[in-house]
C-alpha cells in the first residue's frame, strides 16, 4: 500500500480512487492540485462534499451508475490561459463482478491546446500572409490582359508593381523555409568552431550599400580578440543580418546603427542598437511571435513578413543563446544575442 501511495504521489497526472458509495479512498497532490482541494480533507469523504468541480463530480456519478469508462473535459477560467483537463474515469469491479468503485485520472492538456491554437493561427495567419500579394498580382495582371489600350508607360507601371509583390511572395517563402530549417532538429544546423567577428563583419560589409542608400551609417566594433562559438555560420549571419536590416528599417535618415560584439563571462554578445522609432513597452514580449508587427503597414512598406525576430529568437535557442530586446519609442532600441563561448 505505501509503495503505491508513493508511486501516485509522484506522477503528474492526476488519481482519484472511490468506493461504490461515492466516498474518497485515494486522491493523490496532483488532483487535490487540479481540482482546488486538499487530498487529506477529501478523504473517506462523499466526492462531491469537498470537490466543486460539478462536471467531474457527474462524471465519477455516471461511471458508477452506467458500469463504464466515461471521458470528460474539464475547463478552468485561469488567467493567461484557460486550463483544459481531461478525465478518464473506469470502474472498479471485485473478484465476484460487483462495482466496488471508481478510478479517475486527470490530465491536464494545456499545454497541448495552447500548442493545437498556435499552430491554427500559424496556419490562418501564413494563408493570409500569401492571398495578399497573391491576390494583388492576380488584379494587375487582369488588369493588364483586359487593358487593350494600355499605354506602354502604364504597362511598365503595373508589372513594377507585379514585380515587388511576387518579391514579397518570395521573401515570405524564404522566410518559412528559414523558420522550419531551423525548427526541423534534425541536421538542422552545420555546426563548427567559428570567429563572430567574420561573422558580423560580413553581415555588415553586405548591408553598407543598403544603408548608405537610405542615408543611414552602419558602425561596428568589433574586438581584437576572436570571439568563438560553436556554431552555423550562415544562421548567425543572419541573426546580425535581420538584426541589422530591423535596425536600418525603423530608423529615420541620418540613422546611426551600431553593432557592438563583446564577451561577458563564458557568453558571447552581439548588441544591434539603433536611434529609431523604438517600440512600446507592452508590445515588447510580442515582436518575437511570427508575423507579429507592431504596424502592419510600415512593416510591409519597408519590405518586412514579420518573421525575423521570429528567425532570430529560434537560431539563438537552437544555439543554447537567447535574444532580448530594449527599447524607448522614439528612442530607438537595443537588441541583444548571448550565445556560449566556445569552451577551448
Ligand atoms: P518585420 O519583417 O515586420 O520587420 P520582424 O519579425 O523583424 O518583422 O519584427 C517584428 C516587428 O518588431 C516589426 O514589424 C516592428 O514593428 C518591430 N521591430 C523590430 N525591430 C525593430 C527596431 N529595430 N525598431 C523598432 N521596431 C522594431
Amino acid at each position: 500500500r505505501n509503495r503505491l501511495q508513493a508511486i501516485l504521489s509522484g506522477i503528474v497526472e492526476g488519481v482519484i480512487a472511490v468506493d461504490d458509495r461515492e466516498r474518497v479512498v485515494h486522491m493523490n497532490d496532483s488532483a487535490g492540485k487540479i481540482l482546488g482541494v486538499s487530498p487529506e480533507e477529501s478523504i473517506n469523504k462523499p466526492v462531491w462534499e469537498t470537490v466543486r468541480v460539478k462536471d467531474f463530480c457527474e462524471t465519477i456519478t455516471r461511471t458508477l451508475r452506467d458500469k463504464k469508462v466515461e471521458k470528460t473535459e474539464l475547463r478552468f477560467q485561469a488567467s493567461p490561459n484557460e486550463k483544459v483537463v481531461e478525465v478518464n474515469a473506469s470502474p472498479l469491479t471485485g473478484e465476484d463482478g460487483v462495482i466496488s468503485g471508481a478510478v479517475a485520472v486527470l490530465h491536464d492538456v494545456s499545454e497541448l491546446k495552447k500548442l493545437e491554437r498556435v499552430r491554427r493561427d500559424f496556419i490562418a495567419n501564413v494563408s493570409h500572409e500569401l492571398k495578399t500579394p497573391i491576390t494583388a498580382v492576380r488584379g494587375l495582371i487582369e488588369t493588364v490582359i483586359d487593358d487593350k489600350e494600355m499605354n506602354k508607360e502604364q504597362r511598365e507601371q503595373f508589372l513594377e508593381k507585379i514585380k515587388n509583390q511576387s518579391e514579397r511572395l518570395s521573401s515570405i517563402v524564404t522566410d518559412l523555409l528559414t523558420l522550419s530549417r531551423i525548427e526541423s532538429q534534425t541536421g538542422a544546423l552545420e555546426v563548427g568552431l567559428l570567429d563572430l567577428c567574420g561573422v558580423v563583419s560580413t553581415s555588415v560589409n553586405s548591408l553598407l550599400s543598403t544603408a548608405e542608400a537610405g542615408g543611414k551609417t552602419i558602425i561596428s566594433e568589433l574586438p581584437e580578440k576572436p570571439v568563438k562559438v560553436m556554431g552555423d555560420r550562415e544562421a548567425l549571419g543572419e541573426v546580425a543580418g535581420n538584426l541589422l536590416v530591423n535596425a536600418l528599417k525603423y530608423s529615420p535618415e541620418n540613422g546611426e546603427v551600431r553593432i557592438i560584439l563583446t564577451r561577458k563571462d563564458t557568453q558571447a554578445l552581439i548588441e544591434v542598437r539603433d536611434n529609431g522609432i523604438g517600440i512600446e513597452p507592452r508590445y515588447l514580449n510580442r515582436i518575437f511571435e511570427r508575423f507579429y508587427r507592431v504596424d502592419k503597414a510600415r512593416s510591409r512598406e519597408v519590405g518586412g513578413t514579420g518573421l525575423g525576430l521570429a528567425i532570430v529568437r529560434h537560431i539563438a535557442i537552437a544555439h543554447g543563446g537567447k535574444v532580448d530586446v530594449e527599447s524607448a519609442p522614439g528612442k530607438g532600441s537595443i537588441f541583444r544575442v548571448t550565445l556560449p563561448l566556445a569552451v577551448s
